[in-house]
């Protein structure tokens, strides 16, 4: 049989492959990636890897010798160029063709580019990938002066391990405080400050108007008010965009990702997308988007639906319900989030000001708990909000109150 194919050999790619040899899954499988190392794993590149905790084995999600014997056959730097569905095949850009029985999309996403000129100068860089990652780390060694556009997670990740080497590092935002999408103000604060006193500066409400360059190497950041930031090295980090291409190149429905349905699946059956690149119904995104779907960049979300996925092809299926969930490091702390929190009609702290949690809760029912450095208290969230087990803004307010007891 022509067995399953996936296209893309990132955290969601190889899941569902992992997961369907785990339940038993006979056919054969391959993995299409268009990266040349092993597939592994992106958090690190922000963190451990690029401050040099990390190496590059400790990245790689299995050793080589797991593929050949689990019989997951990885194509490494090979694109998928196109589907054609009719004949059931994978038209690959070397102008292979990989017949399939199931195709799935594991395409994840890719950076934004910013839109100004100078953009392409020698020294604006971004992180997606480990060849991303590598480059920057030599950019580092070589870098003064560091501006970073977007105070979002990877912005200020990075921001965090520059600045922990001693580098100047500005970070320009467009929004009033970092990752205003998606935590509260209480959250975003305590962040401001932790990076403040790691000597990282913030321009909040700055626009960047151009990169200025000498000699094709960037030297400066132009701002929408007319100043320059003098610098050799400039970390884009405005947001990903969904590789979703192949699938609307073959007629497959696309709206900021790949539409699935419940089950993962398009409008094609032999079709299904999963990870960053899918936009999915969720239980939990109810008066996040008017009509309930979304898009989640995340390595919980690309794990849970590998698996959903695999049960599926296993045979047993079930509607992706997941409950979301993120972290993120910056500097020594940790930021971890549970639930799906913007829009919030309420956001309650809970905790002291060194290690807090803030409940958000949206048309009176908890929605998310952002947690610094609060371990326990994400642990409870996640059970709560799995269970959807009620909880009033005062309850979460209340220090006196038993959240352990009520998430039992
Ligand atoms: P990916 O891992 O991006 O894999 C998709 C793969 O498909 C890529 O290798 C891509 O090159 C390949 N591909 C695309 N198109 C084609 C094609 N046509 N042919 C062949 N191959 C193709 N999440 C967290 O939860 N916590 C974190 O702390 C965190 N930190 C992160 C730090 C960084 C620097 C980055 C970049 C991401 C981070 N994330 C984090 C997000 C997380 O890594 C992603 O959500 C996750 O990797 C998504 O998995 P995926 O398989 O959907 O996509």
């Amino acid at each position: 049989t022509a067995g399953l194919v996936v296209v893309g050999a990132g955290q969601a790619g190889f899941q569902v492959a992992a997961s369907l040899r785990e339940a038993g899954f006979a056919e054969p499988i391959t993995l299409v990636g268009d990266e040349p190392d092993l597939p592994y794993q992106r958090p690190p590149l922000s963190k451990g890897y690029l401050a040099g905790r990390t190496d590059r084995q400790g990245l790689h999600l299995r050793a080589a010798g797991y593929f050949a014997e689990h019989g997951i056959v990885h194509r490494a730097e090979t694109r998928a160029a196109g589907i054609d569905r009719d004949g059931t095949r994978l038209l690959l850009a070397d102008g292979g063709v990989l017949p399939y029985g199931h195709l799935v999309l594991a395409t994840g996403a890719r950076n934004r580019p910013l839109p100004v000129p100078g953009a392409e100068l020698e020294g604006v860089r971004q992180l997606r990938g480990l060849s991303d990652a590598d480059a920057l780390k030599g950019a580092i060694e070589a870098a003064n002066r560091i501006v970073v556009v977007g105070a979002g997670f990877i912005g200020l990740e990075f921001a965090a391990v520059a600045a922990a080497r001693g580098l100047s590092v500005t970070v320009v935002e467009a929004a009033g405080r970092p990752m205003a999408r998606a935590v509260s103000g209480q959250t975003s604060e305590f962040f401001r400050r932790a990076h403040e006193a790691l000597g990282v500066r913030f321009l909040f409400e700055a626009g960047v108007s151009a990169i200025e360059g000498a000699g094709g190497r960037v030297s400066g950041v132009r701002l929408s008010n007319g100043e320059t930031l003098p610098a050799d090295l400039v970390l884009v980090g405005i947001g990903v965009l969904p590789n979703q291409e192949l699938a609307a190149q073959a007629g497959l429905a696309v709206a900021d990702g790949i539409r699935v349905d419940a089950w993962l699946a398009t409008a094609d059956p032999a079709v299904s997308a999963i990870g960053d690149c899918a936009r999915f119904p969720s239980p939990f995104a109810t008066g996040v988007t008017p009509d309930g779907t979304v898009r989640i960049e995340s390595v919980q979300n690309a794990i849970d639906q590998g698996r959903c996925l695999a049960a599926r092809l296993a045979g047993r299926p079930a509607p992706y319900a997941a409950l979301p969930w993120f972290w993120s490091d910056q500097g020594r702390h940790k930021l971890q989030i549970a639930g799906l929190g913007a829009p919030a009609d309420a956001s309650v702290p809970r905790g002291t000001g060194d290690a807090f949690s803030v409940f958000r809760f949206r048309d009176g029912r908890l929605s998310a708990v952002e947690s610094v450095d609060r371990a326990g208290d994400h642990m409870i969230a996640r059970r709560l909000l799995a269970a959807g087990t009620p909880l009033t803004p005062e309850q979460a307010a209340d220090p006196g109150f038993d959240l352990k007891a009520l998430a039992m």
